[in-house]
């Protein structure tokens, strides 16, 4: 048994204004073959689960590429082209494979590419032919598209939001295709479109409950995975929006796998009506909530400035609010501005200077702030787990205005976990407020040492409202731009 695997992903914005190249991602996490960590990455965990499942069972791993480039706008053509080649032409040299595994994102978009997976699949699929068996693990937030749907075999995606489970579908992943090419199973897969843009988060029911139920659904009566793809909405493509994708075993459960999808697709759809999520606080909002509620911290997510959604997260919005409020003990970050980072790190640990910094990406993202702060603290390079991976913030400084501390960074990279704060000597048990840019990634590190979690909506510049986006490509009739054909 030869086994080849690889990874390249982004999630791509194609409404935001920074774009990315091939720096981009060597920049971000770049592995040539055989260099990858032993600790996975939220897209490159294929790599790691088929090295320690290679052990156990003995068959031959050869290692592509694995790179990633934290979300932003359109990706450039050479970026694109040039990643995927070096890894077709690593898949030719690794000829023959039983089994080509890939870590993906899903939703990368380059320029004169709209499915840059479905092109990385389709090629994939020539040079090994149709009887290796291709498998690719997905985020959730994807455009499962048909094209790549007809080029694998085993499509799956993570199952939570946030994603604590990368590393397990990895493994379901890796799992599934060795079943596959040992004959055992035969995957079919059967994809329910919702035409909807239907997005939830699995920290909160009913998305929790939901979960619970697919998982305990999966290995039993011929069905063998279930996926949901609940899109990417800041994405202008044809294939946006909310698809449930079951594999069923061999021809035989086509139909069941079909009427599955169909009957999850529509469970999903209902909440529109009975659940609509979480409500967002107004930065004022959020001020008078935090005071209200017994215990500290109060946690809000800045959803719509996470750099994890391909913005800036430079966004002053809150930090406005907050500088309103210099009684209110208060924590924010990370924020996003390489230059403010690169002066107080030559100011040093305790100095007093005029800053400006932040507030300079969008019009939806605040104005810079000028102030007079002090360094608290500076790291060469702030390094923060997210479940069993490890991020890079770069280059970081903390500062501090009044009883306000800000915590800015030159990778921009989401608030995953609390050490962001505290390896810069912020004490967030200090704290009534604490703002962190992310959408719920966050969630699981910080639920633990919040009093209260919530989430806040400064106005952008992520393009959360839908109804609001000037899309040219998607398909329509899409809910909620237009009335849903079926409800
Ligand atoms: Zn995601």
């Amino acid at each position: 048994m030869r086994v080849f695997v690889a990874s390249l992903a982004t999630e791509t914005n194609t409404f935001s204004p920074l774009f990315v190249d091939r720096r981009a991602f060597e920049e971000a996490f770049y592995c040539s073959p055989g260099n990858h960590p032993p600790t996975p990455t939220l897209c490159s965990a294929p790599v790691v689960a088929a090295r320690r499942r290679s052990e156990a069972d003995g068959f031959t791993l050869i290692e592509g590429t694995a790179t990633w480039a934290e979300p932003a706008g359109l990706v450039s053509r050479e970026a694109y082209e040039s990643l995927r080649d070096e890894i077709l032409d690593q898949l030719k040299a690794a000829m023959p494979v039983d089994v080509a595994l890939f870590g993906l994102h899903g939703a990368m978009v380059a320029r004169d590419y709209d499915d840059c997976e479905g092109d990385l699949l389709e090629r994939a699929r020539e040079i090994v032919g149709p009887d290796c068996v291709i498998g690719a693990e997905l985020d959730m937030h994807c455009h499962l598209t048909p094209k790549r749907v007809a080029a694998a075999d085993v499509l799956l995606t993570f199952k939570e939001f946030p994603h604590i489970d990368f590393l397990d579908r990895a493994e379901d992943l890796v799992d599934l295709c060795l079943r596959a090419a040992r004959s055992e199973v035969k995957p079919v897969s059967a994809v329910f479109d919702c035409r909807s843009l239907s997005g939830f988060m699995t920290s909160i029911e009913p998305g929790r409950g939901f979960v619970d139920r697919i998982m305990a659904r999966e290995g039993r009566d011929g069905i063998l995975s279930i996926s949901v793809a609940h899109g990417f909405q800041a994405a202008d493509v044809y294939d946006v929006g909310t698809k449930v994708l079951v594999i069923a075993d061999g021809e035989e459960n086509r139909m069941k796998a079909a009427a599955l999808a169909e009957a999850l697709g529509h469970e999903i759809l209902g909440w529109h009506r009975t659940a609509p999520g979480p409500y967002h606080y107004t930065p004022e909002e959020a001020i008078a909530q935090a005071r209200a509620e017994p215990g500290q911290p109060i946690v809000f997510a800045d959803r719509w400035d996470n750099p994890g959604g391909g913005v800036a997260g430079d966004s002053t919005v809150m930090i406005e609010t907050l500088l309103k409020h210099p009684d209110l003990p208060a924590a924010i970050g990370a924020l996003w501005d390489p230059v403010a980072v690169s002066l107080c790190r030559a100011a040093g640990i305790g100095a007093r200077i005029p800053l400006r910094f932040c507030g300079k990406a969008t019009p939806q993202s605040g104005s810079p702030i000028d102030a007079e702060v002090v360094v608290r603290g500076v790291s060469d390079e702030l390094v923060i787990p997210f479940e069993e991976s490890i991020v890079s913030l770069g280059p970081a400084a903390a500062i501090t205005i009044g009883e306000l501390d800000i915590v800015l960074v030159n990778g921009r990279a989401q608030t995953f976990s609390p050490p962001a704060f505290t390896q810069l000597g912020i004490d967030l048990a200090r704290k009534k407020i604490v703002v962190v840019k992310s959408s719920n990634h966050f969630y699981a590190a910080f639920a633990p040492i919040a009093a209260k979690v919530h989430y806040l909506n400064t106005g952008g510049p992520y393009p959360y409202d839908a109804t609001k986006v000037e899309y040219r490509k998607v398909r329509r009739p899409l809910a909620p731009l237009d009335p849903h054909p079926w409800l």
